[in-house]
């Protein structure tokens, strides 16, 4: 890759122009910024990606402050330790001052240290991100910046840490790699493979913070391939750790029913994603928003209840009785243990059809019609169970329904 290949690569991919005026801009600052990782990586592997990195020698809060302001963009973070997120549009852009990282002991929080460019890239997580090139305002595009050997590694489609203590000092990279080697079609490079399993031995993750971690799950559960890297989590011995009480089920197949049971209930209006998905399938309920996953919760303790109903449904209002209380995801969930299409079969009617059921009398028509009181409710179920069931076709035939109970129900019929 020679650097007017690189350069070329830059000048014809989408964000060509803004990488220009932020070089030019940091020029003019007296700064120098590079664009770097996986924006770089994935240039080269041909896939544009809207992601832009910075690395910026000198501040990096201040280069972004001046760039919002020349670009009518909104700067949304700005730390003290030197790093910053402007917003353009739909576009995000991460600007971190370039820095050696030291790390007193595994899991430690790093020493930061300002440092050049090139010294920045040593501190990365694997040589295919360790990759960046300058940005030179009117004068284009510097060379490529490779200390690590990542363009060999990509060609060679591998994902290489860069020193024997990478896992240990920062052990979402463990994450981090399966979550990329799943995305790319990577495959682990034997040495690293090989760390990355002491790593994992030696327990040194579970001192990630939870944040962290949730915040490293999410990213994996978004990727296309999530399913596959759930099962490289499983072969390396982090998922029983995890996601402890679902081992013994099928929980694989399970996931790869998620996304089109997603697919179909979102289809349908109903709020169900794949993460909280995955999160019932996996009994992880942690993966859910606390609130939610104390909302469902009993609903999923009656679900072998509610399918003993739904087997003994004989009438669309006993399947409207068996599910009408339960949240989407629980219903999704509960779609997907369903064991074929037969058992499915109600549930689908359910949310394509009976759930949009209503009668076409108001309770005040009906309050209008028997008087008001507790018994305009329970004439309104009425009315829904019969509505469902098919036996009032017209509104006229829900007049006479009506007349009929509030009558039965002054001789004491009701
Ligand atoms: P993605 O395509 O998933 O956004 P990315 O490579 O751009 O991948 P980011 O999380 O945006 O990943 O991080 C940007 C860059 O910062 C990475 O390319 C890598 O060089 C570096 N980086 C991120 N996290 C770590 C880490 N835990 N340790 C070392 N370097 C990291």
């Amino acid at each position: 890759m020679t650097a007017k290949d690189i350069g070329r690569l830059l000048e014809n991919c989408p964000s060509s122009s803004l990488l220009a005026q932020i070089g030019a801009q940091a020029r003019r600052s007296g700064s120098r910024a590079a664009v770097v990782g996986g924006f770089v990586r994935d240039l080269l592997l041909g896939t544009a990606s809207q992601d832009i990195d910075i690395v910026v020698e000198g501040s990096a809060v201040v280069l972004a402050r001046q760039l919002s302001g020349l670009l009518q963009g909104r700067l949304v973070k700005a730390s003290p330790f030197g790093t910053a997120l402007l917003a353009l549009g739909d576009q995000k852009i991460d600007f971190a001052a370039a820095r050696t990282e030291y790390y007193a002991h595994p899991g430690a929080l790093p020493v930061v240290t300002p440092a050049s460019i090139p010294q920045d890239l040593f501190r990365r997580d694997f040589t295919v991100n360790a990759l960046a090139v300058e940005l030179l305002g009117d004068d284009g595009f510097g060379p490529l910046l490779d200390p690590c050997g990542g363009v060999g590694d990509l060609g060679n489609r591998r994902l290489r840490i860069l020193h024997a203590g990478s896992f240990q000092d920062d052990p979402t990279r463990i994450f981090r790699a399966l979550r990329l080697a799943n995305r790319l079609k990577f495959t682990l490079d034997t040495a690293t493979e090989e760390l990355l399993r002491e790593a994992i031995k030696s327990q040194g993750w579970r001192n990630i913070s939870s944040a962290r971690l949730m915040r490293e799950l999410r990213l994996m559960f978004d990727e296309p391939d999530w399913v596959s890297a759930c099962r490289d989590l499983e072969r390396y011995g982090l998922f029983a750790p995890l996601f402890g009480p679902a081992l013994t089920e099928d929980w694989a197949g399970k996931l790869e029913k998620v996304d089109p049971a997603v697919e179909f209930f979102t289809g349908q209006g109903l709020a169900v994603d794949r993460i909280g998905l995955a999160g019932l399938c996996l009994k992880a309920y942690f993966l859910l928003p606390a609130r939610l996953a104390r909302q469902i919760r009993p609903a999923v303790e009656r679900l072998p209840d509610t399918r003993r109903e739904l087997a003994g449904a004989d009438r669309p209002h006993k399947i409207f009785a068996a599910l009408a209380q339960i949240p989407p995801p629980v219903l999704a969930y509960l779609w997907i243990i369903c064991q074929n299409g037969e058992e499915q079969r109600p549930i689908r009617r359910y949310v394509e059809e009976l759930r949009h059921v209503k009668p076409g009398l108001s309770a005040a028509q009906i309050a209008a019609q028997s008087g008001s009181g507790p018994q305009v409710k329970m004439l309104y179920n009425k009315l829904l169970t019969a509505k469902l069931d098919g036996r009032l076709p017209t509104l006229e035939d829900e007049r006479e329904f009506i007349q009929r109970l509030a009558a039965e129900s002054t001789h004491g019929g009701l």
